[in-house]
């Protein structure tokens, strides 16, 4: 009997208390959802509802690193309510996924950002973070799953290819994740991020300016030295580098010329 009882609290879900204040969360915002619009307004003397909408769907993708040392670590993190922070997915090193928040509710994953004149990336986005310290490479059952997930996220909610991007994109001054080792490249081959071209033979115009490149490309560029380290990270794999020479500017041209 004891044992019994032993097996079943093992077995038991270490979230069940925190899973019940996500259901109670959910019920509140379904009850707002049911909410009709106010009849009255400017004198309106019925209520016509339309017949025609849906639920508004996340349009971007931002991937992160939890600069923590464990899944579960980050698990207990964005369970607890005085951290303020959150995201959709949780992936880890093993290539298991933590699906943590229906997509269609906002996650707090972006804070501070802006990409293009977004600035509020969380009401738009869904938020992806790998299990990695922030200075270790991204395992292969880790990528492997993200592909999976980006896969089936980008063809039910039709995201635009260049729209997969990372927390440091959208946050350059303060955020440098995913870090320097993940393989943008082998995302950008599957259709999620767009990569440059060959710059062999390629001449750039003079008039080419690199900040105005970056702020099409969707940069925040009010601290152009973040926005180009970011990019540098990204692109070329180089950490703490925010100069641009030749050989980037090249690069920055060619994937402009994408964003036009
Ligand atoms: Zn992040």
């Amino acid at each position: 009997m004891w044992l019994l009882l032993l097996v079943v609290a093992c077995n038991r879900n270490p979230y069940r208390t925190t899973n019940k204040s996500y259901k109670k969360q959910v019920k509140a915002f379904a009850k707002q959802l049911r909410q009709q619009p106010p009849q009255d307004v400017n004198g309106a003397p019925f209520w016509a509802g339309t017949t025609n909408f849906n639920l508004r769907k996340p349009n971007l993708v931002i991937i992160h690193h939890t600069a923590q040392n464990s899944c579960d670590e980050t698990l207990k993190t964005f369970t607890q309510p005085s951290t303020q922070v959150s995201a959709h997915y949780v992936i880890c090193k093993d290539g298991t996924v933590h699906h943590m928040l229906n997509d269609y509710l906002r996650a707090w994953h972006g804070g501070v950002a802006r990409w293009g004149n977004l600035t509020d990336i969380n009401s738009s986005s869904i938020g992806i973070e790998l299990d990695n310290n922030g200075f270790e490479p991204f395992t292969e059952p880790q990528i492997n799953s993200l592909l999976i997930l980006l896969d089936t996220l980008k063809t039910k909610y039709n995201i635009p290819t260049a729209n997969f991007i990372g927390h440091a994109d959208i946050a350059p001054t303060r955020k440098v994740d995913p870090n320097v080792f993940f393989p943008w490249k082998i995302l950008a081959d599957k259709g999620f991020g767009l990569w440059y071209d060959d710059t062999t033979n390629l001449v750039v115009p003079e008039s080419f300016n690199n900040v105005e490149a970056l702020r099409i490309i969707g940069y925040d560029v009010h601290d152009s030295t973040a926005a180009i380290a970011a990019f540098k990270r990204k692109w070329e794999g180089q950490d703490s580098s925010n100069v641009l020479f030749d050989v980037d500017r090249k690069i920055l041209f060619t994937l402009y010329q994408k964003y036009q």
